[in-house]
C-alpha cells in the first residue's frame, strides 16, 4: 500500500520584505508584470478558518484541532486591510473578492465591507466588491451584507444530493441550508448570484446534470471548476480531474448550449448559455485550458502576505511593511515594484511543477491564501 504523506506545518510563512525603490514615483495603474499583465483584481483572505472540511481543500486529517491556525495578532486588522485595499485601488485594482477560509466566520465582516465599499478608483468609481462563501451563514447574514455595500456573492456547492454533499464537506452539512442561504441572498436583493461546483472525477461527476437541472431557470449562474492541485494536502491527482469540455458535452446532450463572449478580457470562466433561454453556465478550466497569460490577480493572505499566484510557494511580507510606519506612497511603490517583477504562470507549467516534489509540498494552502 502506498502511504499518503501529509506535511503538517504552520501556514504563516512570512516571505521577504517587499523592496521599496529609492526613487518613489506617483501611484498609477500602468504597472505591467514581466508577461505584460496589469494588476486589476485583489483577493483578500480574511480568515484561515472554516466550518467545513471539504476533502479537496481542508481535509480533516490535516486540519484537525492541532492545526496551527493563525493567532489573532497575526491577522491583518480591518484598518490594515482597508489601507492596503485603498492603495491597491490607486494602482488599478477594480475588483476585490473577500474569501478565506470561510469569510463569513470573520467577526464583524460587515464592518470591513462597509469600509471597503467606500473606496473609489482613481476614476471615481466604486470597486466591484464581492465575496465567495460556502453559504452556511447566508441565512443569518445576507441582509447585513447587502446593507454594508457588498455587491455580489458567489456560493460554493458541490452537489445537490445530500449524501454526496455531506461526504464532500465532511461535516454533515445539508444541501438545504445552502439552498436556503442562496434564497436569503436573493431576498436581500443580491442579483447575479453564482454557484461554484468543484468537479472531482469519481466523487461528484454524477451531480453535474442534477445541478444543471436545479439551477436552470433560477437566475443563478452555475460554474463548474476543475479540481486543482492547490496546496499540499488535498492529495491531488490528474486522474481525478474531469475536463470542462466533458462537462459541457454532458450538459449539451440534454440541454443544448451555445458559447457566449466573455464579459471582459481576463474573465476566467468560459460562458455558455442554454439555447432555450433558461440561463447561463460557466466553466473554469484551470487545469485543461490555462489562462495565466491574462491573469491580473494578486492575493493577500490572512496575515498580510501578498501572493502573485495561487500556486506560489512564498508571498511578500506586506504586514511587516504596514506595521513599520511606511507611508502609503512607499507601500504603493513596493506593490508596483513587486508586481513589475512577477512572472508566475504555474498552470502553464503544471506538467513540470507537479512532478517536482520539492515544489509540490511547499505550495500554500487555499484556505490560507484565499481561493
Ligand atoms: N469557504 C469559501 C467557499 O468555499 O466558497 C471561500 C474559500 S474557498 C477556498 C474558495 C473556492 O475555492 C471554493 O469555491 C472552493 O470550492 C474552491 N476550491 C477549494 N479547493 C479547490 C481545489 N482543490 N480545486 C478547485 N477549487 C477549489
Ligand atoms: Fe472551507 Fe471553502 Fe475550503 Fe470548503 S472550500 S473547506 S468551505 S474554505
Ligand atoms: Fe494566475 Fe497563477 Fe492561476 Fe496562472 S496559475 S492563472 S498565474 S493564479
Amino acid at each position: 500500500m502506498v502511504e499518503r504523506v501529509i506535511p503538517i506545518r504552520k501556514e504563516t510563512r512570512e516571505g521577504p520584505l517587499p523592496l521599496i525603490p529609492e526613487t518613489l514615483s506617483e501611484a498609477h495603474g500602468r504597472t505591467l508584470d514581466l508577461r505584460h499583465r496589469p494588476l486589476r483584481d485583489l483577493r483578500i483572505s480574511v480568515t484561515d478558518r472554516c466550518n467545513f472540511r471539504c476533502t479537496y481543500c481542508m481535509p480533516k486529517e490535516v486540519f484537525d484541532q492541532n492545526y496551527p491556525y493563525l493567532a489573532q495578532q497575526e491577522l491583518l486588522s480591518f484598518e490594515e486591510i482597508y489601507r492596503l485595499a485603498h492603495i491597491f485601488a490607486t494602482l488599478g485594482v477594480e475588483k476585490i473578492r473577500l474569501t478565506g477560509g470561510e469569510p463569513l466566520l470573520r467577526k464583524d465582516i460587515e464592518k470591513l465591507i462597509t469600509m471597503l465599499s467606500e473606496i473609489k478608483t482613481p476614476k471615481g468609481q466604486s470597486l466591484d466588491l464581492t465575496l465567495t462563501t460556502n453559504g452556511s451563514l447566508l441565512q443569518k447574514k445576507s441582509a447585513q451584507l447587502k446593507t454594508a455595500g457588498l455587491q455580489r456573492i458567489t456560493v460554493s456547492l458541490d452537489a445537490i444530493d445530500d449524501a454526496i454533499f455531506k461526504k464532500m464537506n465532511d461535516v454533515d452539512y445539508p444541501v438545504s441550508d445552502v439552498l436556503n442561504g442562496i434564497e436569503a441572498a436573493k431576498n436581500a436583493g443580491f442579483t447575479g448570484i453564482k454557484v461554484n461546483m468543484v468537479v472531482k472525477k469519481g466523487t461528484n461527476e454524477q451531480e453535474i446534470l442534477p445541478m444543471a437541472k436545479h439551477f436552470r431557470n433560477s437566475g443563478v449562474t452555475l460554474r463548474f471548476i476543475e479540481f486543482m492541485d492547490v496546496g499540499s494536502s488535498n492529495g491531488w491527482n490528474l486522474a481525478e480531474v474531469l475536463p470542462s469540455a466533458d462537462v459541457i458535452a454532458m450538459i449539451h446532450e440534454h440541454f443544448p448550449l451555445e458559447q457566449v463572449d466573455p464579459n471582459y478580457s481576463g474573465e476566467v470562466a468560459q460562458r455558455w448559455r442554454y439555447q432555450d433561454g433558461s440561463g447561463e453556465i460557466g466553466v473554469i478550466s484551470s487545469v485543461t485550458q490555462t489562462f495565466c497569460h491574462e491573469c491580473t490577480r494578486a492575493r493577500l493572505s490572512t496575515d498580510g502576505q501578498l501572493f502573485l499566484c495561487l500556486f506560489a510557494t512564498q508571498g511578500f511580507d506586506f504586514k511587516t511593511l504596514l506595521r513599520s510606519g511606511k507611508s502609503d506612497l512607499e507601500i504603493a511603490n513596493a506593490v508596483m515594484h513587486t508586481w513589475s517583477s512577477r512572472e508566475d504562470r504555474y498552470s502553464e507549467l503544471r506538467h513540470l511543477n507537479t512532478q517536482d516534489p520539492k515544489r509540490a509540498d511547499r505550495k500554500v494552502e487555499m484556505s490560507y491564501i484565499g481561493g
